[in-house]
């Protein structure tokens, strides 16, 4: 059957359109524009016609994926704008949410194929800031990233904007079930995959000249690990959980072809890290990084945002890639750019 897969030229994306060709899906990508278009059909040009990427400009547009929804088996919604730079709050929730209900919208109304749909959501639509650790799961939501930016608006902090954003985003998705369930109007289960930081090797377009084109997630490693940009206090104090992003389509295509998957909200994660972790990891393999905090001992971190593995674990079983692997990977296609050393 033939999948879409929205923004389909994004960092995860690009790992999940990979993963359901190779386990024989066809897919439809949607890309924003042309010239996003040409660099993904040239990359799985070995695929043929398995492979096609149409245009959708504006995804928050009402209707806007009618005609990509009608012959496809499932879709695979990623498109949403992961950034840490924003001013006005809508910047972030408003594609995030009117994307999401628009592609569900569509499939209600003429997805008569469709069995499936899977949203990347992210655990920035689980987790809430406390002063100590905690362990979430599933059944947690980031209503408090919501709170924060209905009472602050643009002076929010940017993380809690997009967090909301993911927040906001996955509800819509699973209101959209809601509604629609009981009317018999709709065939297919929702599936949410919620990844903590992705990092690991990219695969999708970058401007060769710059590794600040590279997505969020990959940027910030980029700079803080290899480039030194932060102090030593955050280097080994400062952390998250983490999951690679070959992990991450796994998760994906699993979603599709995992009956038991469906209806659940399910995190996909490795573990925790503290910037310094990265840093000796990435030292050991490339000497010119820069040392940072060395007197740091990792079994004095404190981690905040601790995932409890149980369901994905349960439900898809995941042989999860280590750091050292993703470090590796991601060195590589550094030192193909000419980025590093
Ligand atoms: P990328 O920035 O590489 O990809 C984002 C994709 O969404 C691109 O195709 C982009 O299109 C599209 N997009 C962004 N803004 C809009 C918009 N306003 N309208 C339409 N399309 C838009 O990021 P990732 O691959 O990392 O993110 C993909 C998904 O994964 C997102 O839903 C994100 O929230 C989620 N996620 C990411 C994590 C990470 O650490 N990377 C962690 C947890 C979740 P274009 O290229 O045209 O801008």
């Amino acid at each position: 059957g033939k999948v879409l897969v929205t923004g389909a030229n994004g960092y995860i994306a690009f790992w999940v359109v990979k993963g359901l060709l190779e386990a024989g899906f066809s897919v439809r990508g949607t890309v924003r524009s042309e010239t996003k278009a040409k660099y993904v059909q040239d990359y799985f040009q070995s695929y043929g016609d398995k492979l096609e990427i149409v245009v959708v400009e504006d995804i928050t547009k009402e209707g806007a994926f009618d005609e990509y929804v009608k012959d496809v088996v499932a879709i695979e919604h990623t498109a949403s704008p992961f950034i840490l730079q924003i001013d006005d709050p809508n910047e972030v929730i408003a594609p995030a949410v009117a994307g999401t209900t628009s592609v569900l919208q569509s499939v209600v109304d003429h997805g008569k194929n469709v069995r499936r749909v899977v949203v990347t959501s992210s655990t920035g639509a689980i987790l809430e800031v406390h002063p100590e650790p905690r362990t979430f799961n599933e059944s947690n939501w980031n209503d408090q990233a919501v709170q924060i930016v209905q009472d602050k608006g643009s002076a929010a902090d940017s993380a809690s904007k997009y967090r909301a954003s993911k927040t906001l985003a996955e509800r819509a998705a699973w209101k959209v079930v809601e509604i629609n369930k009981n009317k018999g109007k709709i065939n297919w289960d929702l599936v949410t995959i919620a990844p903590p930081f992705v990092y690991g090797p990219p695969i999708q377009e970058l401007n060769s000249s710059d590794p600040q084109s590279l997505n969020q997630s990959l940027k910030d490693w980029f700079n803080i690990v290899l480039l030194g940009t932060k102090d030593n206090e955050f280097l080994a104090n400062v952390g998250s959980s983490w999951v690679d992003v070959r992990d991450v389509a796994k998760a994906h295509v699993l979603a599709l072809s995992t009956e038991r998957a469906g209806g659940e909200r399910i995190i996909v994660s490795t573990g925790t890290w503290k910037w310094q972790d990265w840093v000796n990891i990435a030292r050991e393999m490339s000497p010119d990084v820069p040392a940072g905090a060395v007197d740091y001992n990792p079994s004095d971190a404190v981690h905040m945002f601790v995932y409890d593995p149980t369901k994905e674990k349960k439900i898809f079983g995941i042989d999860l890639i280590e750091k050292e692997e993703s470090v590796r990977d991601m060195l590589k296609v550094f030192a193909e750019k000419g980025w590093w050393p």
